[in-house]
Formats: C-alpha cells, sequence, structure tokens
C-alpha cells in the first residue's frame, strides 16, 4: 500500500518538530510525516542545553513560549568566561531585551518537542528505517520505510525535509558537499552535585551561568543543568585529542584538573556518566534546499557549541522553511532562492563572529588548536564591533 503525505521530515529533533509545528500551526490541512530513526524512549542524557534568551521569540512565533515556561527548567544567568584572559569576565543575559536564558535536561526537551509537534497534528513513526535511498520523480519523492520491524512500506510526498542532523541524510544522497571547517569535537561526562550547600533543587547559584576557559588543546565548557546536575565537557579537535590521549579518562581527568576555574565544578560533584564524544566540528552544506526538498537545523549547518546557537537555529530554519515550503505548494517562485541567501547570510555572519571570538584568545599562540584558528581570524574583516555581535548573538 502507498500513502501519501504533503510533507515528510526525515528526522524528529528540534528542527524537524520546529518544522512540522510551523506548517501544522500555518496550514492546518497540510499532511505532514515525521520519521525518527530513534524509539520513543527519551536517553537519559543529551548534550546540548543552553538555550540563549532570544530562542523565547521564536517559542513565541510557534506559540510554544507558556508551555515552555512551565517545563521546570534552570534559568540561566548567563556566561562566565576566562578567554584572553586567566581572569573571569562576566556576560549576563540581563541585558538581553529577551530576559535570561535557559538550561535545559536535552532529553527530555526533544521529547517534549516531539510531543507538540504531535498536539499540532503532525504524525510522527519512531523507529522508522529509511531503507534505500529516496527517489525523486520530479513531483513526488518516494520512500521506502520500515516501522517497529513491520514489513517495509512506500510512502509519497511532494516535499521532503532533511532535519536528520549533522549525517544530512538526504542531503548525501542528492551529492551536496558538505563543507567541514574544522574537526571540533565534544569530549564530555555528566555529574550530579553532592553538595550539602545546594538548595532544594540540587542546584548551586554557579549553576545559573554557562563557564567557557580556554586551555592549549582548546576549551572547557561547563554548566548546570536541572535537578542538580551538571555536565563538563573539553572541546578539541579530533586528531589532537587523539595525540593527547584526551579520550582516555585519566588524562582527560588531569586535563580537567589543570584547569583555573573548571575544575571547582567537579569538586561536590559525583560522575553519573563516562565521557561521552560527541563531533561539533563547524559545516555547511553546499546549498540547503533543492528541488522538493530543504534540509534545516545542523543537517543545513552546524555551528561551534561556542556560538550557543545550535538549538536557536533549529528553530529559526524549521520556521523559515515553513515559509518557503508553504510558498512551494503555492507554485510562488523564489521561494528556494530565498531561503538559501537567507542561510548563507546566517552562516556568514556566524562565521564573522566566530573568528572574531577566537582571535581574542592570544596565550596559547603555539598550540595547534589555537594556530588553526589565529590562522582563519587574521583574515576575517572587521567591520564591526565584536562585543556589540556577542551581545546580540550569544558568544560567551
Ligand atoms: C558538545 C556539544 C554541545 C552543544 N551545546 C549546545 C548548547 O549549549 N546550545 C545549543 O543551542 N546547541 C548546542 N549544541 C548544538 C545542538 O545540540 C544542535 O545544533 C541541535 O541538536 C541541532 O538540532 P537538529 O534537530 O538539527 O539535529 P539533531 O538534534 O541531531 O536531531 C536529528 C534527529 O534526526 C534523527 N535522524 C538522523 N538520521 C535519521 C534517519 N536517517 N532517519 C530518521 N531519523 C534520523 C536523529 O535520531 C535525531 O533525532 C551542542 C552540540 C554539541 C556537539
Amino acid at each position: 500500500m502507498r500513502q501519501c503525505f504533503d510533507v515528510i521530515i526525515i528526522g524528529a529533533g528540534i528542527a524537524g518538530c520546529a518544522t512540522a509545528l510551523a506548517l501544522r500551526q500555518q496550514h492546518p490541512h497540510l499532511s505532514v510525516l515525521l520519521l525518527e530513526r530513534g524509539n520513543n524512549t527519551p536517553q537519559p542524557f543529551r548534550i546540548g542545553e543552553t538555550l540563549p534568551p532570544q530562542a523565547m521569540a521564536l517559542f513565541q512565533q510557534l506559540d510554544l513560549l507558556a508551555q515552555f515556561r512551565l517545563r521546570g527548567d534552570l534559568v540561566s544567568l548567563g556566561n562566565r568566561s576566562a578567554w584572553g584572559s586567566s581572569q573571569l569576565s562576566e556576560n549576563l543575559f540581563l541585558y538581553s531585551c529577551y530576559g535570561h536564558g535557559w538550561h535545559i535536561d536535552r532529553a527530555s526537551f526533544d521529547s517534549w518537542m516531539a510531543q507538540q509537534a504531535e498536539h499540532a497534528g503532525a504524525t510522527i513513526l519512531h523507529d522508522a528505517t529509511i531503507t534505500g535511498a529516496p527517489v525523486y520523480d520530479r513531483q513526488h519523492w518516494h520512500l521506502s520505510i520500515q516501522h517497529n520491524d513491520h514489513a517495509t512500506r512506500s510512502i509519497e510526498a511532494p516535499v521532503i525535509v532533511d532535519a536528520s542532523g549533522m549525517t544530512a541524510f538526504l542531503s548525501r544522497g542528492q551529492h551536496v558537499n558538505r563543507v567541514s571547517h574544522d574537526k571540533l569535537i565534544g569530549i564530555f561526562r555528566y555529574y550530579q552535585n553532592s553538595d550539602a550547600s545546594t538548595g532544594d533543587t540540587g542546584n548551586a547559584d554557579g549553576d545559573s551561568y554557562t563557564l567557557v576557559e580556554s586551555c592549549p588543546y582548546g576549551w572547557w565548557y561547563s554548566a548546570g543543568l536541572p535537578h542538580g546536575r551538571r555536565v563538563i565537557a573539553l572541546m578539541t579537535d579530533s586528531d589532537l585529542a587523539r595525540t593527547e590521549n584526551l579520550l582516555q579518562e585519566a588524562i582527560w581527568r588531569d586535563a580537567l584538573l589543570s584547569t583555573q576555574h573548571t575544575c571547582t565544578r567537579f569538586a561536590h560533584a559525583e560522575p553519573l556518566t563516562s565521557l561521552h564524544i560527541k563531533p561539533a566540528h563547524t559545516q555547511q552544506l553546499e546549498r540547503p534546499c533543492g528541488q522538493g526538498w530543504y534540509a534545516v537545523g545542523d543537517a543545513a549547518s552546524t555551528f561551534d557549541p561556542l556560538s550557543s546557537l545550535g538549538m536557536y537555529k533549529a528553530l529559526r530554519h524549521g520556521l523559515l522553511a515553513s515559509y518557503a515550503i508553504r510558498d512551494d505548494l503555492l507554485n510562488k517562485t523564489g521561494a528556494r532562492e530565498k531561503y538559501q541567501h537567507i542561510l548563507n547570510e546566517e552562516f556568514r555572519h556566524y562565521q564573522h563572529m566566530h573568528r572574531q571570538y577566537y582571535s581574542l584568545e592570544q596565550r596559547f599562540a603555539n598550540a595547534p588548536f589555537w594556530q588553526r584558528r589565529q590562522h582563519t581570524a587574521a583574515s576575517s574583516d572587521s567591520s564591526r564591533n565584536i562585543y556589540d555581535a556577542v551581545m546580540d548573538n550569544g558568544f560567551p
């Protein structure tokens, strides 16, 4: 049996769910199917926890703000960073017109987004495997899927959205190149506060801040999470992690102990997990859309976690793609060109801020991690005051 939908979305992460929500809210008659390869049970831990204040404007547009506030995530007041100097400096969200940000339990947040998409009328198939490459006949995409180990079935839609994260599942099949700009990875571990000075929530005062601290291998970040948890991550390049043995727990721990500020965050905390590793390199698809398809979120571009903008971008792309798809379905011209232009400008602006921010750290000029980044910083244009850009867009 063949089933037809108006839009099929690959991946029910934040970008996929935001796209589905925006589509269904604007056009309740559209049938939207989300295919998710993961099962319906939330993972206990998922990386990527700081939601910057400006994300609230997108929640409002998606009609999620009131519901989001009921979740009880941890308030994030801003960032403290030892970057370019061993002294801590503060960037408070207090000065943002959107108020404070949030440290969220990412696994529960992703499930919550999926629930919101379902409430808005989208259908989600968890445990879905796309068997074979999707085929486009210039009018419809044809996919074969297996769901919950049942027999393979065929589905089709005129529009498909690639929201599969960094793997960019669909775009790869379309032979659209992914351009990687570095080899950044995150090596991280979760902790549970054991400090008697924490309040009822299990969180200490400092948990309301993200702490960023540069070091010769890269930089550390740590943040409080709801329910007295913390995450501590070392961001470095994959080849340096291997040569310096930073993937070994004892070596990672020694590196953590050699920090001036970050090490204080695990003094009163018990490890909850072993080390996890995730790619975190900056990457961009050669083009984020084509006839009948759009890429959103990390499938279209990934940002360095230093920016804390990955989730914001995923929400924003969902909204932007919904407008472009509406125009496509109405046979209006120019939707793809507009979408591509906006995403290219977004990436260009991100790269500019990224170079500027890395160029502020000059203490480790002889270390390979920093040499690689100083090279690009020297060639960046400095038309905009870096501090304005940082305040506007959330770099710590
Ligand atoms: C170390 C680290 C720290 C970070 N910290 C932050 C932070 O503090 N703040 C922030 O905003 N961002 C942060 N990020 C980035 C942020 O997590 C991502 O930008 C965000 O998850 C992107 O959302 P997405 O929906 O595009 O992709 P994803 O979250 O990757 O979701 C993709 C979904 O697609 C599914 N999928 C993949 N392939 C298929 C397939 N073939 N079929 C069906 N389903 C498929 C996956 O199972 C997944 O559910 C961090 C990232 C890293 C690595």
